[in-house]
């Protein structure tokens, strides 16, 4: 069996009982990401043109800068500003300035840590479903995980193909699991709310505070 990517990140996560191992895959790769164009990716040719063709998100800019790695992060922030530079053009008419503006604007948010983040957890997704199709014990454990975060869902639904034949058997596990993830997190916003209710005023068991941010990671990813 030819893997899209390495499976053992994948049976590290879904085995550990996070929310989402996707997630936690998506937080090690990006951390790692973060770092490397604080430290080697800085002099890398190849990274810098990437660099300065897309430069880098608000987010990981963000990250970026709460790096220790200034005098690199300077000669980054340099060389794009060099190319955002290039993209101000002069506009005559109101017509042109909307123009000019709607070409700003796609450039403005481009960044080159997504791009390489989005095209991976493709080929993880593209993987788990490998996985859940040729090795039984994968499956196994793929049954007994927390399911996904939202997002995360979606792009297993996308990158189901890689189940191959089995394509039927892993939408259907897939739909179930989902299904009881989101069965649990009503629940235990339901007891949250009830704890507000008058009638359980001086009760001693108190809402627990992990309630909301676990159901807006279900809904949205780790954000929190
Ligand atoms: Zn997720
Ligand atoms: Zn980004």
């Amino acid at each position: 069996m030819q893997y899209h990517i390495q499976t053992g990140p994948i049976w590290e996560v879904f085995q550990s009982d996070c929310d989402c191992p996707l997630c936690e895959i998506f937080a090690k790769c990006e951390e790692r990401q973060v770092s490397q164009y604080l430290n080697e990716a800085v002099m890398e040719p190849e990274a810098r043109i990437e660099v300065n063709k897309y430069g880098f998100c608000t987010e990981h800019l963000r990250k970026l800068f709460a790096g220790k790695n200034k005098l690199g992060l300077a000669l980054q922030l340099h060389t794009r500003m060099q190319t955002v530079r290039s993209d101000v053009l002069p506009a005559a008419s109101y017509k042109q300035a909307v123009k000019q503006a709607e070409t700003l604007e796609k450039t403005m948010d481009t960044c080159v840590i997504c791009r390489y983040l989005e095209d991976l957890m493709e080929r993880y997704a593209y993987t788990v479903a490998q996985m859940f199709a040729y090795e039984p014990e994968f499956k196994t454990v793929f049954a007994k995980s927390n399911g996904l975060c939202m997002p995360h869902y979606a792009l297993l639904l996308r990158q189901s193909k890689g189940a191959g034949a089995q394509v039927k058997a892993y939408l259907s596990e897939l739909f179930y699991l989902q299904n009881r993830t989101l069965d649990r997190r009503l629940n235990e916003l339901d007891r949250f709310t009830q704890m507000f209710d008058y009638r359980n005023a001086g009760s001693a068991v108190k809402p627990d505070p992990e309630t909301i941010p676990t159901a807006i990671r279900k809904l949205k990813g780790r954000i929190l």
